[in-house]
């Protein structure tokens, strides 16, 4: 059975329809409360969540969730994954992946404010890979088998940053505080009919601006976790932003600014709405 997995009040819950169950307590205390065990023991998951009962320890507030992946070793983003995307951004379709960093400081909760930084601070809506095991060298054909879930995921980029050198560096400019809220959950990909094909949609101010099938990936996602892998052994917990459509802000010139709303929807995994708001200095 798929499992829905969270953080409230740092301690791992599990989310079944409107109500939350304690991990800890739910699993007869074979698991700690903390999410980073569940997400490496995900394969056990499955069961507690097939067990669960009609009494919730709460009622689920998405607005009360924390970051549901705390404290990844690494953070991945690909750049110029989805064609139009590449198009749009007037760069050429990279020969491979093109792989940067963003640093853990900037993850968020998926309901958290998002601080605007800088004049030319933009959105990016995308999938997010959670990685469940520790392994490298990991064949297309089983990537699947090593991805703990899926969760939503905005790459939000700082461009004046991020162009600010040539060639430029993606790694800080997509790494201020608050520019990687995820959430609300991770979905294991059991829930899924295809879970390389989920509709994916950002609205910014109620105005639609992204909208894609993520199967119109160029590369796709057993690529991205096969390349990575021959690399960087993954541990449990690590975290891919697998790109982002058409539609962001930079090319239109229209950025993000304090009081903007985005809301950033993936099929059957969840809805993230972030509030943008003033660097306080
Ligand atoms: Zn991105």
């Amino acid at each position: 059975m798929a499992f829905r997995l969270a953080a409230k009040d740092d301690r791992a819950v599990l989310v079944k329809g409107d109500g939350i169950f304690d991990l800890e307590k739910s699993g007869g205390g074979t698991f700690s409360s903390d999410p980073m065990e569940a997400i490496a023991r995900h394969g056990e998951l499955h069961a507690v969540a097939a067990g669960l009962g009609d009494t919730p320890d709460g009622k689920l507030d998405e607005n009360e969730l924390g970051i549901c992946v705390p404290r990844p070793q690494k953070i991945f983003g690909i750049g110029l994954n989805y064609r139009a995307h590449a198009e749009e951004s007037k760069m050429e379709i990279p020969p491979n992946p093109l792989v940067f960093a963003k640093f853990n400081n900037c993850l968020a909760a998926g309901n958290a404010d998002v601080i605007v930084f800088g004049p030319t601070t933009d959105y990016e809506a995308e999938l997010v890979l959670v990685m469940g095991s520790r392994a490298r060298d990991i064949p297309e054909d089983e990537a699947w088998d090593h991805i703990a879930g899926l969760t939503c995921g905005q790459d939000v980029s700082e461009r004046g940053t991020q162009f600010a050198s040539k060639p430029p560096h993606f790694d800080l400019g997509k790494s201020f505080d608050t520019f990687g809220p995820i959430g609300p959950c991770v979905v294991s990909h059991d829930q899924f009919e295809d879970p390389a094909n989920l509709h994916l949609t950002c609205d910014l101010n109620g105005e639609r601006k992204q909208d894609t099938q993520t199967d119109d990936l160029i590369f796709d996602i057993p690529k991205l976790v096969s390349y990575i892998s021959a690399i960087c052994t993954f541990e449990p917990g690590d975290l891919i932003f697998t790109g982002t459509p058409s539609g962001v802000g930079f090319m239109a010139g229209t950025f993000l600014a304090p009081g903007d709303v985005l809301t950033t929807t993936i099929e059957g995994i969840g809805t993230m709405t972030n509030k943008c708001v003033a660097w306080p200095r």
